[in-house]
């Protein structure tokens, strides 16, 4: 095997210990939307099961809910950004929470009279009633079995008023819901969101980040461990002579001699391409340069004064180079870098 992910299953646990302390009495929706943000939804969501008291799981789509009630998840499949004329039958059939966002997903819901989460958008631009339409919303869902009440943060990593603001926001809605349902499940948090103790009025939490182990922001105050490690084999070993271009556009030149490895992994595996000559990976406990161009399967990376054969394992993410630091480098965020890592890389649970 050339490529591969490790999935350390004691990490996820780890973590989730972490973020079920942090949370206080909130019970958690693991979010494991988009394959478990590139872990593996199923894995990912079983060994959540059967080893913790995780409430249930958050997905996109209806067929990531099915996918999972297939592989005989039993818990509560919360459908958080999909449409219902869709997912009807799937909605019946593998007994999914969907989430009604609009009034017209509120009368297709009406007709088949199944229990639903409710969101209001309180400040994401995104789904979710706006507030012009609470009360209407509110007199329609008097005879609704709504069992849940939810908004999301768009800034919860970045802007503590804003944060606040929109949570005091979602507390009217909630306060005026509760006081004709009262039992309604009501959450807001996600991973930024959770150390900031929001009061006793959010029953759940929707975290994804956190679980798999990257920090929302600088200083995060959680001790988390990266759950994936991904790796790649060295399929060549050369001395380049000096002056000697390297990869596609020829970005880089040697200086002098110069000694590279060529690694099996390139920007179809998930290695972003915007980190040509400015990232690295580790081989034998050495980082070592990007040198030039990632290419479609593979990149060269500079190996002067590293030993290295032909065969070695490259980390090109872990506990050295974790997905945050990549992210900070590319300029986007740790969830894009995991989610990018190509189904071509076979997952591998430990
Ligand atoms: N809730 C919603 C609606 C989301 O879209 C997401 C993730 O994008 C989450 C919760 C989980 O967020 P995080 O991964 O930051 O914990």
């Amino acid at each position: 095997m050339l490529r591969w992910a490790e999935v350390y299953l004691n990490r996820l646990l780890s973590n989730y210990r972490v973020i079920k302390k942090l949370s206080g009495k909130k019970k958690i929706f693991a979010v494991v939307k988009a394959n478990a943000y590139g872990h593996g939804s199923v894995p990912v969501a079983k060994f959540l099961e059967e080893n913790t008291d995780v409430h249930g799981f958050a997905v996109a789509t209806y067929e990531e809910g099915a996918e999972l009630r297939e592989a005989g998840i039993k818990r509560e499949i919360l459908v958080m950004a999909s449409m219902l004329p869709e997912g009807i039958h799937l909605l019946k059939d593998y007994s999914l929470t969907p989430v009604v966002y609009d009034f017209e997903e509120l009368s297709l819901i009406r007709e088949l009279s199944l229990p639903f989460h409710v969101k209001v958008d309180t400040g994401m631009g995104r789904l979710g009633f706006l507030e012009r339409d609470w009360d209407r919303l509110l007199s329609e869902l008097y005879n609704l079995p709504v069992a849940g009440v939810m908004s999301h943060f768009s800034s919860a990593d970045s802007d503590e008023e804003f944060t606040r603001y929109q949570f005091l926001k979602f507390k009217e809605f909630v306060e005026k819901l509760k006081k004709f349902k009262p039992d309604v499940a009501v959450h807001v948090d996600n991973s930024a969101a959770i150390p900031k103790k929001f009061d006793s009025l959010l029953t759940h939490c929707r975290v994804g980040l956190a679980l798999y182990g990257s920090k929302p922001y600088r200083g995060y105050e959680a001790e988390l461990l990266q759950v994936m490690e991904v790796k790649a084999k060295v399929i060549s070993v050369k001395e380049l002579p000096p002056d000697f271009p390297i990869s596609y556009s020829k970005t880089y030149r040697t200086k002098n001699k110069e000694k590279v490895a060529v690694i099996a992994f390139g920007y179809a595996d998930g290695l972003l391409r915007s980190l040509s000559n400015r990232g690295s990976v580790l081989i034998n406990g050495k980082r070592c340069p990007i040198r030039g161009r990632i290419c479609m399967d593979m990149t060269v990376v500079s190996v002067e004064g590293v030993p290295v054969k032909k065969g070695d394992t490259a980390v090109v993410s872990g506990k050295e180079i974790t997905f945050d630091e990549i992210a900070e480098l590319a300029g986007t965020i740790p969830y894009e870098v995991m989610c990018d890592i190509s189904p071509r890389v076979k997952r591998i649970y430990r």
